[in-house]
C-alpha cells in the first residue's frame, strides 16, 4: 500500500476525504491515527471550510468559544486561547490553521482542487474521484466532510450580468475585503449571514438598504471578552461541559428553565425570556422552555415576546412592521444573532424594502427594480444563503452501484441511515450529511467522525471492506425522521422559506434534512448501532487489487 504523503504522484489510498474543514480535518486526522491511508481534497486554498469562505465582515459564530472546537486534544485545548465568547470570522479561521499546523495535516490536502466526479466501480470495489486540477484519486473509502451549509446559493436574478456596480456574495467574500466607505450599498437577504453583515456596513458605507423577502426573529448577541479566569474555568469544568452538550437536543450549553412555556408561571416566563434576550445568541431558542418547537401555544408566546423586541427597538413603526415576522412560529427558521442589527434601522442611512409580495424584477445598470421602481447602487451585496445539507454532495457528482446518480436517488430527498451511509453508495460515508443531527456542529462532525472509523476498524479486522448501509435500516431511518418532523413545528417551513428543510430554494420540495428528534437522542441511536456491531450496516469481502492493502 502506497502511502499518500509519500509524493503527490501517490494517488491510492485507503481513504479519500473532502474538505478541510472542522469535518475534513478531524477526519484525516482520526483515519492518520488509526493507520489508514488518506488523500484530501479542498476546493479552497487553504484549510477552514466554511471560515475560509466566509469571510464578511460581523462573521462569527453562535455557540460558545469553549464548545466550537475540537475536544479530543487536552495539549489542543490549553495552547488555544479563545479571545471572546463568540469568537469571529478571524479567530475561527486562525484556530483551523493552528490545528491544521498542530497535527502536521496540511500536507495530506491537495488545495485549490475541486471534485468533479466521484465514482464507484464494482468491479475493483473502488471509488474514483476526478478533480478540476486534472488529477485522478482511487481509495477504497470516500469520506464527505463538504459541510453542510457550503454550496452557495445564488437566486439568478434578471439581468444581473448588466449591472456596473460590483456584485459579491457573503459566503465569496474576497480575501482583500470590500471597501463600501461612502458607497451606496444594497444588501438581498435578512438570514444569519445578512444580519451579521448590516451593521457593519452601516458603519462607513454612504447608505445601506435591505432587501428583505422574509422577516426574522433575530436575537442579540451579547459576546464578552474572556477573562484567563474564564479560560481556565473552561479548561477545569472541560468534561462537565462536554456531557452537558451531550444530554443538549441542540448540542449547546444551555438549560432550558422548564419543559413547557405555555404551562408556566406567566411572570415567571417573561423574567426567562427577558433574561434569554438579554442573555442573546441562541439562548432564546434553546435556554428557555423545551416545548418551543413542537407546541403552537407555547411558540406563540415566544414569538410574541421576540415581536415586541422589535417593536421597542426600531423606532419607525413601518420599518418595525416590516421587520417583524408574522407568518411563521419563531425557531422553524434559525434564529439569527445580531449585534447591533435592529437598532442600525434607527440610523438615518439604513432602510428596508420588503420584497415578498413584489420580488425583485431584475437588476439594471445602476441598481434593481422592484414594484417598477429602480434603486441605484454603487455595491450589490447577496447574503442569500445555501443549498444545504444536500447541495455540496449533488455537486460532487457521485455515482454509485450500477450507475446509480445520488442525484437521482436523492430526487424526492436524501435517504441515509444515520446520516452516514447510503445503499447502493458503498464505502461512501457522509460527516454532517443530510439526516444527521443539528447543532454545535463540532460536536457532532467529532461524534461521527469516530463512528465511521469504528465502523472501518471493525470491516479492516474482519476482512471485508465493503460496507454499506442496510436498505431497511435505511427506510427506517428516513420513516422515523418524516414522522417526527410531521410532529413539530418544522411543518411551517414553507411559510418561512427555512433552508432547515430545504424551503429556501425555488423548485425544490420540502424534505426533511436533518434526524429531527435532537442531536442527544442521534448520539443514542448511533451509540446503539455501534454497541450492537454495526447491524445496520452489511460488511463484504472486497474484488481482490494488486494495488490496495485494505
Ligand atoms: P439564509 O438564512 O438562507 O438567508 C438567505 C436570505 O436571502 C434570506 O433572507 C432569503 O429570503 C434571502 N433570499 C434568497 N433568495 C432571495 C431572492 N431571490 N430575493 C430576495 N431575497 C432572497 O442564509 P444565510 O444568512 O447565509 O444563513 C444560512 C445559515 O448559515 C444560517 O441559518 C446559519 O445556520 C449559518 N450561518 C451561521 C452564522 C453564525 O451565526 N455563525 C452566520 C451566517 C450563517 P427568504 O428567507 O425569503 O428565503
Amino acid at each position: 500500500m502506497q502511502d499518500a504523503q509519500d509524493g503527490p504522484s501517490r494517488t491510492d489510498v485507503d481513504a479519500i476525504v473532502v474538505g478541510a474543514g472542522f469535518s475534513g480535518l478531524d477526519a484525516v486526522h482520526v483515519l492518520r491515527e488509526r493507520g489508514y491511508t488518506v488523500q484530501g481534497i479542498e476546493a479552497a486554498g487553504g484549510v477552514g471550510g466554511t471560515w475560509y469562505w466566509n469571510r464578511y465582515p460581523g462573521a462569527r459564530t453562535d455557540s460558545k468559544a469553549f464548545i466550537y472546537c475540537l475536544s479530543f486534544s487536552k495539549e489542543l485545548r490549553e495552547e488555544w486561547d479563545w479571545s471572546e465568547l463568540y469568537p469571529t470570522q478571524p479567530e475561527v479561521l486562525a484556530y483551523l490553521e493552528h490545528v491544521a499546523d498542530r497535527f502536521d495535516l496540511k500536507r495530506y490536502f491537495a488545495f485549490d482542487t475541486t471534485v468533479t466526479a466521484a465514482t464507484w466501480d464494482d468491479d475493483t470495489s473502488l471509488w474514483t474521484v476526478d478533480t478540476s486540477t486534472g488529477r485522478r484519486f482511487r481509495a477504497r473509502y470516500l469520506i464527505s466532510g463538504v459541510g453542510c451549509l457550503s454550496a452557495v446559493n445564488r437566486p439568478q436574478f434578471d439581468g444581473i450580468e448588466r449591472f456596473q456596480g460590483r456584485v459579491e456574495h457573503t459566503a465569496r467574500w474576497p480575501q482583500e475585503g470590500v471597501d463600501v466607505s461612502g458607497q451606496r450599498v444594497a444588501l438581498i437577504g435578512a438570514g444569519s449571514s445578512g444580519v451579521q453583515l448590516l451593521p457593519e456596513l452601516a458603519k462607513t458605507a454612504g447608505s445601506v438598504t435591505l432587501f428583505q423577502r422574509t422577516p426574522n426573529y433575530v436575537a442579540p448577541y451579547t459576546s464578552t471578552r474572556f477573562s484567563d479566569e474564564d479560560r481556565e474555568a473552561y479548561r477545569r469544568d472541560h468534561e462537565a461541559i462536554q456531557a452537558h452538550i451531550r444530554q443538549n437536543p441542540g448540542t449547546m450549553y444551555f438549560s432550558p428553565a422548564g419543559p413547557s412555556a405555555k404551562l408556566a408561571d406567566p411572570a415567571e416566563r417573561e423574567t426567562v425570556f427577558e433574561q434569554a434576550y438579554a442573555q442573546g445568541g441562541l439562548a432564546m431558542l434553546l435556554g428557555t422552555y423545551e416545548d418551543l418547537l413542537v407546541d403552537p401555544e407555547s411558540n406563540d408566546l415566544a414569538s410574541e415576546f421576540l415581536r415586541s423586541k422589535i417593536k421597542e427597538t426600531v423606532h419607525d413603526r413601518e420599518t418595525a412592521e416590516i421587520l417583524t415576522p408574522r407568518t411563521y412560529p419563531f425557531g422553524v427558521k434559525r434564529p439569527p444573532c445580531g449585534v447591533g442589527y435592529l437598532d442600525a434601522f434607527n440610523e438615518p442611512t439604513v432602510s428596508v424594502v420588503d420584497v415578498r409580495s413584489t420580488p425583485i424584477e431584475g437588476f439594471t445598470e445602476r441598481g434593481l427594480v422592484v414594484d417598477g421602481s429602480e434603486y441605484e447602487f454603487d455595491v450589490i451585496i447577496l447574503a442569500t444563503g445555501f443549498d444545504a445539507s444536500v447541495g455540496a454532495l449533488l455537486r460532487l457528482n457521485v455515482t454509485g452501484r450500477n450507475g446509480r446518480r445520488l442525484a437521482d436517488v436523492w430526487a424526492h430527498g436524501p435517504e441515509s441511515y444515520l446520516g452516514l451511509g447510503i445503499p447502493d453508495f458503498p464505502n461512501l460515508f457522509t460527516i454532517i450529511g443530510p439526516l444527521s443531527a443539528f447543532g454545535n456542529l463540532p460536536t457532532v462532525v467529532e461524534h461521527n467522525v469516530d463512528f465511521v472509523a469504528d465502523l472501518l476498524d471493525k470491516a479492516r479486522a474482519a476482512g471485508t471492506p465493503v460496507v454499506e448501509a442496510d436498505v431497511a435500516a435505511t427506510d427506517a431511518w428516513v420513516q422515523e425522521s418524516r414522522t417526527i418532523a410531521a410532529q413539530t413545528l418544522l411543518t411551517s417551513a414553507k411559510a418561512a422559506n427555512s433552508w432547515i428543510m430545504g424551503a429556501n430554494l425555488e423548485g425544490r420540495e420540502l424534505a426533511v434534512l436533518w434526524y429531527p428528534a435532537g442531536a442527544n437522542t442521534y448520539f443514542d441511536r448511533c451509540d446503539e448501532e455501534r454497541e450492537r456491531g454495526f447491524p445496520g450496516f452489511s460488511l463484504a469481502p472486497a474484488v481482490p487489487t494488486t494495488a490496495m492493502a485494505v
